[in-house]
């Protein structure tokens, strides 16, 4: 049910992809895509966006959820990501660390790309340059779709939830 929710949002925001299959019966079907997020810089890193429900998130439940919650919610999932050790730059593949004490070449972001490529990432910030490059060679139906890792959010700040902390996208052309 939680899914469908998920589900639902991202179609009333443009996020979903769908191509069209031809089947070698003739066949022709309909095959949809949801947004990904992208762990690290290999195909492999992909997983399907994930869903705040089994998190424990403390912040407003999915159902009241607009993208720009989402988008919060999703930023947490990374630090949390971060923290695990599960995270890496998706340009230079090198291990992001949640910590508030970086090194200037160490600072990373995460953001939304939305070309036929629909998923969050994150980057150091001088990697962010050359991400579109990268990109164009990653198309959303060669990506695995396996469920994402489950982070334990129930501790997190509640007023962690509520501020966006980045932009919703960036200009990556
Ligand atoms: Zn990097």
């Amino acid at each position: 049910m939680s899914d469908q929710r998920l589900h639902a949002l991202f179609q009333a925001e443009g996020l979903l992809r769908a191509r069209i299959v031809a089947e070698p019966d003739g066949r022709v079907v309909e095959e949809e895509r949801s947004p990904l997020v992208l762990l690290g810089p290999d195909d492999d890193d992909a997983y399907l966006a994930p869903n705040p429900a089994p998190t424990d998130y403390p912040g407003k439940p999915l159902t009241q959820m607009t993208l720009d919650d989402y988008h919060v919610f999703l930023y947490r999932w990374l630090e949390a990501a971060a923290r695990a050790g599960d995270l890496r730059c998706v340009y230079c593949g090198i291990a992001l660390r949640d910590d508030s004490d970086l090194a200037d070449e160490e600072t990373w972001d995460a953001f939304l790309i939305e070309k036929e490529l629909v998923a969050w990432m994150a980057a150091h910030f001088d990697c962010k340059r050359w991400i579109a490059k990268k990109l164009k060679g990653m198309h959303p139906f060669e990506l695995p779709t396996r469920e994402p890792p489950v982070y334990d959010l129930s501790t997190l700040d509640p007023a962690l939830t509520e501020r966006p902390t980045y932009a919703e996208e960036e200009d990556v052309d």
